[in-house]
């Protein structure tokens, strides 16, 4: 069975039709939530998501812009952003995005999707040293995660050795890339797929994975896509014209 993971989409349309558009042959999509905010196009974004699977969990970008919590935790023009996308969202899609389940949600035996962590959902997991104690924990072979935008992974084989294995190694921030890692069958990993729609590693080029459990095997993918497009809406559409600079510099 082959999975396309996808996360913090962030009402990027453009980015995601192109990786919808790159992507192989796939049987299901997971998707690790922040569908919505910053982008200008959360109504068209939120209806393609529903189309393409079942497997969601909630980001906090869902959970603010549907009204489920307050934005005291968000800096300003996160904030303004998601004022701005909670004034659009249709009855529909805020009703949608207000159902999204908290994760972990399990959709195979030994997986797991989060948006954060599996203990808490708005854990930012950034390095080694966050991933370590969650993998201990772990009661599966592999967490799929996202919220930081950072496209990596982590691992612990049984013996309880940690390595920050699955870094994707590209030979350029231009095009499309693939960058494809085997996994142990007797080793955990916590693995983030990186942002569709606000990459923030770095590189402008939006991200996703290919799980193919015939070959146990992840696949991170980089794909490139209209930045000026999406940026020139975003300044047309009002919201803050750092969440537009963002996009070219990938950070
Ligand atoms: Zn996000």
């Amino acid at each position: 069975m082959r999975i396309l993971v996808l996360s913090d989409i962030h009402a990027n349309l453009e980015a995601l039709e192109a990786c919808l558009g790159a992507a192989p042959e796939h049987d299901l999509v997971f998707n690790l939530g922040d569908i919505v905010g910053y982008g200008a196009n959360p109504n068209e974004v939120a209806a393609r998501v529903r189309e393409l699977g079942k497997t969601f969990v909630r980001g906090n970008h869902d959970k603010a812009c549907s009204g489920l919590i307050s934005l005291d935790g968000f800096n300003p023009v996160a904030g303004l952003a998601a004022i701005w996308t909670q004034q659009r969202l249709t009855q529909e899609n805020t009703e949608f995005l207000q159902q999204l389940p908290h994760g972990p949600v399990s959709p195979l035996p030994h997986v797991e999707c989060v948006h954060g962590s599996a203990r808490d959902e708005d854990e930012y997991v950034l390095v080694a040293r966050d991933a370590y104690p969650l993998l201990e924990q772990s009661p599966v072979q592999i967490t799929f995660f996202g919220h930081t935008h950072i496209q990596c992974g982590f691992s612990r084989d049984e013996e309880g050795d940690l390595w920050y294995t699955l870094v994707p190694k590209y030979t350029s921030r231009t095009g499309k890339q693939s960058f494809k890692v085997h996994l142990k069958q007797k080793a955990k990993y916590l693995i983030n797929p990186g942002s569709i729609g606000q990459p923030r590693d770095n590189d402008p080029r939006s991200a996703f994975i290919l799980y193919d459990t015939d070959d146990n095997s992840i696949t991170f993918y980089r794909i490139p896509y209209d930045v000026p497009a999406v940026q020139k809406k975003i300044l047309h559409a009002g919201l803050p014209d750092r969440l537009a600079e963002r996009l070219a510099e990938g950070r």
